[in-house]
């Protein structure tokens, strides 16, 4: 099969039945052998049975239902988990990205050898204050920490190769990210492409104002694993031992104070009496602590289960 289209919506029934047919439309216009793979992340409207009805009129459009709303990434896992397609085509159930930029797409996958080709709403259709600018922001701090030279991370049009999707995991907000969890899959050649956008035509954004916590939230979290996953102790270990020596020195030299002052017989304040003595033992404390979360990182990383998953591109046998 050559495309897998995968879906995730909540609440968007108006929507889908014109998708589904647009998306028809152009996957016969060029001859792909296709499925389009409705994710149902737990909609409390129609769209379900709108996805049953599409079904029996369509085999090739299929779908799966979550028992509750589980969020945009999951829904994207779980369709990733089924696609048999060479190409797995992403997009959102909204209307707003267009089916149109398929074949492109597929064919920068296909012949220009790309792993990702992610879509660039260059043009945007979307309020600017509360989504334009935030994210030109992020993607800015995106690019900076992860040296992928794209636009647009959280755009919802993207193709992969195969096995991209089924080597990443996306999960909690991630799906703002996958060209970053593909980049550590190891598939280097991310791609972009500018791509047409429309206003949302039914239903309303599903992404409140908490975006703005989790989205960076989770940056960070990927700038973190990116950088210290693989060596935890490189980080909160050389941090740690910093902060220790600091802590020790002070706390010889308070002591070291004290006992000449003693010697000499010159009257000595109790060590207790000045704020050094307070700032070497909190060091102390706080260097053993990062130490000790370095040495906790290592043993966890070292047991990840998918530490050597994925090292293999190509076998001869
Ligand atoms: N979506 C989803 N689960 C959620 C939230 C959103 O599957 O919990 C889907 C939504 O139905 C749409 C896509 O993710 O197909 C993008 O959402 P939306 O259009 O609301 O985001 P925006 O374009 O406003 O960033
Ligand atoms: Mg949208």
């Amino acid at each position: 099969m050559n495309i897998s289209v995968v879906i995730p919506l909540f609440n968007e029934e108006e929507s889908l039945p014109e998708l589904a047919k647009w998306i028809k439309r152009v996957m016969d216009a060029n001859q792909f052998s296709y499925e389009i793979i409705f994710v149902d992340d737990g909609s409390t409207d129609l769209s379900w049975k709108v996805i049953q009805d599409l079904h029996q009129g369509n085999r090739q459009i299929k779908g799966i239902k979550f028992r509750r709303n589980y969020g945009k990434s999951a829904a994207l896992y779980a369709g990733f988990a089924a696609t048999a397609g060479d190409v797995v085509i992403t997009m959102d159930a909204d209307l707003q990205d267009n089916p149109e930029e398929i074949p492109e797409m597929y064919r920068m996958v296909v012949e220009d050898n790309f792993d990702l080709v992610s879509g660039w709403k260059k043009k945007r259709y979307d309020p600017v204050l509360s989504k334009n600018i935030p994210s030109k922001f992020y993607n800015w701090i995106a690019r900076k920490a992860t040296g992928i030279k794209i636009h647009d991370f959280n755009c919802g049009l993207k193709a992969y190769r195969s096995q991209v999707v089924k080597s990443i995991e996306v999960y909690g907000e991630m799906h703002r990210y996958i060209p970053i969890l593909a980049k550590w899959a190891g598939f280097k050649r991310i791609g972009e492409k500018v791509v047409k956008h429309q206003e949302r035509k039914y239903g309303v954004t599903k992404f409140g104002i908490e975006r703005f916590i989790r989205g960076p939230l989770d940056l960070l979290s990927v700038i973190f694993i990116s950088r210290f996953s693989k060596k935890p102790m490189h980080f909160f270990g050389v941090l740690g031992s910093l902060v220790f020596l600091v802590g020790l020195i002070s706390t010889i030299t308070v002591g070291v104070n004290k006992l000449v002052a003693l010697a000499e017989q010159v009257p000595a304040p109790r060590v207790t009496d000045t704020p050094y003595f307070f700032l070497a033992l909190t060091a102390m404390i706080i260097g053993t602590q990062l130490f000790l979360a370095g040495f906790i990182g290592e043993l966890v990383s070292r047991n990840a289960s998918e530490r050597n998953k994925y090292l293999v591109e190509d076998t001869l046998e």
